[in-house]
């Protein structure tokens, strides 16, 4: 199930989980968010489908702004063990730099079709448009995730937070909170305390 990602990586090297072991559960998905100071830093956006982690980069992090879009650029399934990992990845290996577990909880799909049926998770990613309501400790409410279909940005996908009581067009959680939601530690002290 994880072979790109597997063969992207030396496990001999780095400390990532090699994605054999923990299960995913369909009931009670989970969702992470880690902040990963790679050549360019960037938030990877992940949420448990079909027992695997679908995971997107998105360069500026999420906003709480139903008015603002953020490119989600679609990378390897991770595995479910992925969510749990912070620290950092050695240079010259795929991906170096320092992760954090910048948000971390679960969601609820709220996808429905035009009768109000529930469109599955996995018929959601397939289709390019995934909409659920996570509950984190940074961040909670409603986010879209729309698979771009033409134009130059195609196969790319736009985050946006959906109207609800939890959106803020004044307030920056990507500028505001910068210590990771597990154990608040900065990108500097993992970084130290990794090495
Ligand atoms: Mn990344």
């Amino acid at each position: 199930m994880h072979e790109e990602y597997q063969a992207k990586r030396d496990f001999t090297k780095t400390k990532e989980p090699q994605g054999n072991s923990r299960k995913g559960n369909d009931l009670c998905p989970i969702f992470v968010i880690q902040k990963h100071a790679a050549s360019n830093l960037h938030y990877d956006f992940r949420l448990e489908i079909s027992g695997t982690l679908k995971s997107w980069a998105v360069p500026k992090g999420p906003s709480i702004d139903p008015s603002t879009k953020r490119m989600a650029i679609p990378t390897e399934d991770h595995p479910i063990d992925y969510a749990w990992f912070e620290g950092t990845i050695p240079q010259g290996e795929y991906g170096g730099g320092t992760v954090m577990i910048w948000d971390k909880g679960t969601f609820v799909n709220i996808n429905k079709d035009k009768n109000a049926a529930e469109i599955s998770l996995e018929e959601s990613y397939q289709q390019g448009r995934i909409e659920v309501r996570i509950e984190g400790k940074k961040l909670r409410g409603g986010f879209a995730l729309i698979k771009m279909k033409s134009g130059k940005m195609a196969g790319n996908w736009l985050l946006t937070k959906m109207k609800d009581e939890f959106a803020n067009p004044d307030y920056d959680p990507v500028q505001s909170e910068t210590l990771s939601s597990e154990s608040g530690r900065s990108m500097a002290e993992i970084a130290a305390q990794e090495s």
